[in-house]
């Protein structure tokens, strides 16, 4: 299997070749047509399986061919330091694309509250934030998700083991609810299925 078989942008195609992503890994195999086809997805996939690339791969193809162009996608991770790794794989690939992502963290290195306010302004298609400065700037008003597409939440159990469970759950209540969420997990204990159970629409299932 290669990357062409997912009818991929040639512009996508040309990202990863310049990458040297020449062959997808199986979270991806499995992964990528799932989210192609709109379905909601629960992964339980490692840290080093390709699990990134496996959700942000067709969620690009599908905003360079968007009408119009709005924050398209979110994603949520636990830390700052995942938030970072997250932003950089995808301006590895949106570099060809003229797709902009933003992370969204408090903290130490965190942008502060205007610059961050500032970046928002100029417009982004994907935002990767952590939980705590996510609800700030919702609460603010500062961010809107009217036109929002696609929700991503990475290492669901992580976020959950530091105590994110409730703030995971009021951002979801700013979303549409007409949206594609994936939820990736290193491991499915109860309380994930529970969060699953309460944010996902008939999703389809998938274990690396
Ligand atoms: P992740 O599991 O998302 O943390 O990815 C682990 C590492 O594998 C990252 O450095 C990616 O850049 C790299 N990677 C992901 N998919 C592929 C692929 N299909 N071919 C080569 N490297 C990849």
């Amino acid at each position: 299997m290669t990357f062409h078989d997912f009818k991929f942008d040639q512009k996508l195609i040309d990202g990863l070749d310049s990458m040297g992503y020449s062959k997808p890994t199986p979270i991806q195999q499995q992964a990528i047509p799932v989210i192609l086809d709109n379905h909601d997805l629960i992964a339980c996939a490692q840290t080093g399986t390709g699990k990134t690339a496996a959700y942000i791969l067709p969620v690009l193809n599908k905003i360079i061919h968007a009408e119009t162009r709005h924050l398209n996608t979110l994603v949520i991770a636990p830390t700052r330091e995942l938030a970072q790794q997250i932003d950089q794989q995808i301006e590895g690939f949106a570099y060809f694309l003229g797709v902009s992502s933003l992370p969204i963290y408090g903290g130490g290195d965190g942008a502060t509250w205007d610059q961050q306010r500032k970046a928002l302004e100029q417009g982004a298609d994907i935002i990767i934030a952590t939980p705590g400065r996510l609800i700030a700037l919702l609460a603010a008003g500062t961010i809107k998700f009217d036109h929002l597409q696609h929700l991503i939440l990475d290492e669901a159990d992580r976020m959950l083991d530091m105590g994110f469970f409730d703030d995971i759950v009021k951002i979801i209540k700013y979303l549409p609810t007409e949206r594609q969420t994936l939820l990736f997990s290193a491991t499915m204990p109860p309380k994930i299925r529970m969060l699953a159970g309460k944010i996902l629409n008939k999703p389809q299932e998938i274990n690396i």
